[in-house]
């Protein structure tokens, strides 16, 4: 299937439920200084979201976080991709979108300087294989924020649409997952496919991202 020209849709009222489920009791706080609080009983899962009028990313963290779910790499990494500001290159095909988040512990500490490592189809699911398109990694600031522009990925067989990913703290060790967009209907079929890993589509304006915060068990 050929997702060329989609655009990123809005959660659906499932998603939106989901993440409502998942978002714990978090306050909400700037992109720069991250809300947490240690009063939750059970973990739960840091929620992202923007706000109102400013496309201002924020994140909420409620300790203890529940780590993010680990999944394989696949048949497709390749090592030495180059540190990117954008995977988007002149005359790419596929909707434009911004990659971004943050990185905190279990605790819901930011981490600083993590390596997020991104590869993906282009939009018509087909890997580079040869040279590093659409592969690349962005550092996280202070607040353990990143954000990297890419295109949506398209299918290819057996797989629903993807990121693969590789988040490295200073010193290490890596988890390697892949993320998944909500709504679309080859999730359902899709057998490696969690909703533990779902984007959550932001707008603002004309502008298009999809948030994920990643904690890690350090
Ligand atoms: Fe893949």
């Amino acid at each position: 299937m050929n997702n060329t020209n989609r655009r990123l849709s809005l959660p659906s009222a499932i998603g939106l439920a989901f993440l409502v489920a998942a978002c714990g009791s978090g306050t909400t706080s700037t992109a720069t200084s991250i809300a947490t609080s240690s009063t939750a009983s059970t973990p739960t899962r840091p929620s992202a979201s923007t706000v109102a009028g400013t496309g201002t990313l924020t994140a909420s963290c409620t300790a203890p976080a529940v780590a993010t779910t680990a999944q394989t790499d696949g048949p497709y990494y390749k090592a030495g991709a180059p540190q990117v500001t954008t995977l988007v290159q002149s005359g790419m095909a596929g909707s434009r979108f911004t990659l971004t988040g943050y990185v905190l512990t279990t605790d819901c500490t930011p981490i600083a300087n993590a390596s997020v490592n991104i590869w993906q189809a282009d939009a018509t699911g087909t890997y580079d294989n040869t040279g590093y398109t659409l592969r690349g990694y962005v550092l996280t600031d202070a607040s353990g924020h990143f954000a990297v522009e890419t295109i949506v990925p398209g299918e290819y067989p057996g797989r629903t649409e993807h990121i693969h990913v590789k988040v490295t703290p200073p010193g290490g060790p890596t988890l390697t997952t892949q993320l998944y967009f909500p709504g679309v209907t080859a999730n359902d079929s899709d057998g490696i496919y969690s909703p533990d890993l779902l984007l959550k589509i932001t707008q603002s304006g004309n502008t298009e991202a999809a948030a994920f915060t990643f904690v890690l068990a350090t």
